[in-house]
């Protein structure tokens, strides 16, 4: 069997199973492909007539079987792309999503170049929010903290790989921050409901569900954060935090009530309100 012809029938199959369009399968058959054989995507369509040996087509085929599973492709690869770098994931940490680049340009906008501004994401998860300010400004003293010490673990060997400088902290939300206070505090937490049909459908299964899931209306962990922040929060300071699609008010409401100033939401690419944040007074 050519290189070809196994993409070929990966490619039909993934379709049919994910109800996904051909070009879309087709990528994610290359990528399993090439994971299994130790090549790039680039030297599948330079060797397309190559025959793989029967203990290659059994290292693909066995890929393709927990795909068709419904296993997400970035933890058959142990890796997801964010903001332009590789990041290492597992099962321990949810996946890095392309909508969360926007917090992480939110919170940049806040961190001047130049200054040892002193930040805070809370439930890191891959690291890949803290390991991504760290880097994009060297002088930041960037803590991350999760209680998941399986997470941890994770983002830890993230932030060497990537040589990012991150104080990591295992820590149930603030539990273990004493009095420390930050300029800026971010974060990801989980905010879909607990019966959201969501939690059943798609890569979201094999996800940690307490990555995702927070109480009946999915804004447990968000109540929780608001309310604490500012004891966190040098004067001044700003709190941003992702949430769900229909979330925007409540959590400016929330803001509001715990006495951030000028609460406010920004848009992601989709046109959804994703990021709302607030400030102290000086
Ligand atoms: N901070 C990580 C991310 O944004 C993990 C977030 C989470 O687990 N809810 O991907």
């Amino acid at each position: 069997m050519s290189v070809t012809a196994w993409l070929d029938a990966a490619t039909a199959r993934i379709a049919a199973a994910q109800g996904l369009e051909k070009r879309e399968a087709r990528l994610e058959a290359r990528v399993l492909a090439a994971f299994a054989w130790g090549v790039t995507p680039a030297w599948l369509i330079a060797h397309d007539r190559d025959t793989p040996t029967d203990a290659q087509i059994a290292a693909a085929d066995a890929l393709l079987t927990r795909r068709l599973a419904g296993e997400p492709i970035a933890y058959l690869v142990g890796a997801r792309e964010f903001y332009g770098r590789p990041f290492e994931v597992s099962p321990a940490v949810l996946i890095p999503r392309p909508d969360t680049e926007l917090l992480v340009e939110l919170a940049l906008a806040h961190m001047p170049p130049g200054q040892a501004v002193e930040v805070l994401d809370l439930g890191t998860g891959s690291g890949c929010i803290a390991i991504t300010l760290a880097l994009e400004r060297p002088l930041a003293q960037v803590t991350a903290l999760d209680r998941s010490p399986a997470a941890l673990a994770v983002a830890r060997r993230n932030a060497a790989r990537l040589d990012a400088e991150v104080e990591f902290l295992s820590s149930d939300w603030f539990a273990a921050l004493g009095g420390r206070h930050f300029d800026l505090i971010v974060g990801n937490p989980p905010y879909i409901a607990a019966g959201d049909p969501h939690l059943n459908r798609g890569d979201i299964r094999f996800e940690p569900l307490t990555a995702l899931a927070a109480g009946r209306d999915g804004l447990d962990d968000l109540r929780r954060l608001t309310a604490t922040a500012c004891a966190h929060l040098k004067p001044g300071g700003a709190l941003l935090l992702e949430h769900g699609y229909d979330q925007a008010d409540a959590v400016q409401a929330l803001l509001r009530a715990s006495g951030f100033h000028s609460p406010r939401s920004w848009t992601d690419l989709s046109g959804v309100r994703r990021v709302s944040g607030g400030h102290l007074s000086e």
